[in-house]
């Protein structure tokens, strides 16, 4: 079928909109129409590679209808209101453990596997182009997902938004909520509150925190912070010590820290505002590394936890969600701004220059 889809091109930072062939559902598969998909920094960061073979079709974070699914599909069917999320293989030691975050299939399964001459795979005339990226390449007004990353959702849930539970909002409150799991009046810091942190504040006020710090470059993130429940915000400066004016509010230290940056200096500081059994969560790769200060973490009793996707089992955890945001006790709309889906790369631009927090397309 032909389909409108944003394709990146090799060696190319935009991403260009083009009308391309989609093959299938295989027997496996499931073809999504999509109703809304959000932008999502690994979206950015698979431009410029993490080993995505190129041509490709980005996107992790759709949602929409299912259009008709492969004769093996027995999850879902036509019409259902489906959120795509990262894939899985389901049969490892970790998917069966309930950690599919951990699978030992993610690399292939989500970014390296390009489901070379395989149905599911996008076409411009002889080109192929990958569709497999977060196992779905949801940038495009049509999708191929697998069942393990198809999740069924309630039907008065609003579907053009819900895409971001699968990555960005899952990251964050399960870093939390699932993988942190601080007692009810413990004191948590956050560093980073774009939308994976600010979806951090969100569950750390799901689980009773308190202090929750907030802590950010930008004054409006830490403003927006407030208004989702942080209740103290560090506005990060060359002058002052962050960890410091953490400990001026918790004397003492923090039980728990959470680094959504990637930012060497952010795990630093984030370190040091533990107190002793303090635990240090990261969501993303400082490129320098952690630069750890080994004897604090033994001498301190400190745990430092390496999370991917919040440590979701999305089949539940997407549904919980979306039941706490249908509740009032989720506001994750509050950070997002919909752009029409032509506007992909205006969304991205915006983004960066910290304009809008997090962007959902439109189809
Ligand atoms: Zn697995
Ligand atoms: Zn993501």
């Amino acid at each position: 079928m032909k389909v409108r889809a944003a394709v990146a091109y090799q060696g190319q930072d935009r991403l260009s909109l083009d009308d391309v062939e989609l093959t299938g559902p295989a027997p496996d598969q499931i073809l999504v129409r999509m109703v809304g998909c959000g932008l999502c920094h690994t979206d950015v960061k698979a431009l410029g590679g993490m080993g995505v073979p190129k041509p490709a079709v980005l996107g992790h974070e759709g949602s929409g209808i299912v259009e008709r699914v492969g004769e093996r599909i027995t999850k879902v069917k036509a019409g259902d209101r489906v959120v795509l999320t990262y894939d899985s293989c389901g049969a490892c030691h970790s998917c069966r453990g309930g950690n599919p975050a951990y699978c030992v299939d993610t690399t292939p399964l989500n970014f390296t596997d390009g489901r070379s001459g395989q149905l599911g795979a996008y076409r411009k005339g002889n080109e192929e182009i990958h569709g497999h990226f977060f196992g779905q390449s949801s940038f495009s007004s049509y999708a191929i997902a697998r069942e393990r990353n198809t999740i069924p959702v309630r039907r008065d849930a609003p579907l053009e938004i819900l895409g971001v539970l699968g990555c960005g909002v899952q990251t964050g409150a399960g870093a939390v909520m699932n993988s942190l799991r601080p007692e009810p009046g413990s004191s948590i810091a956050i560093f980073g509150v774009g939308p994976v942190g600010l979806s951090a504040v969100l569950g750390a006020v799901l689980r009773g925190c308190s202090p929750i710090i907030a802590v950010d470059v930008l004054p409006s993130r830490l403003e927006m912070a407030r208004q989702l429940g942080a209740t103290h915000a560090v506005l990060v400066s060359p002058n002052i010590e962050t960890a410091a004016e953490i400990r001026n509010t918790v004397p003492g230290g923090v039980n728990y820290a959470l680094d959504t940056t990637g930012r060497v200096e952010s795990s630093q500081q984030a370190i040091a505002a533990l107190a002793p059994k303090g635990q240090f969560g990261f969501v993303t790769i400082p490129p320098g590394g952690l630069n750890l200060n080994i004897s604090t973490v033994m001498l301190q009793g400190l745990s430092v936890r390496g999370i991917v996707q919040g440590d979701s089992v999305p089949d539940v955890f997407i549904p919980g969600l979306i039941d706490l945001h249908l509740a009032g006790s989720l506001p994750f709309d509050g950070f997002v701004t919909r752009y029409d889906f032509a506007q992909i790369n205006q969304a991205i631009d915006d983004q960066a220059a910290g304009k809008v927090v997090k962007p959902v397309f439109i189809f």
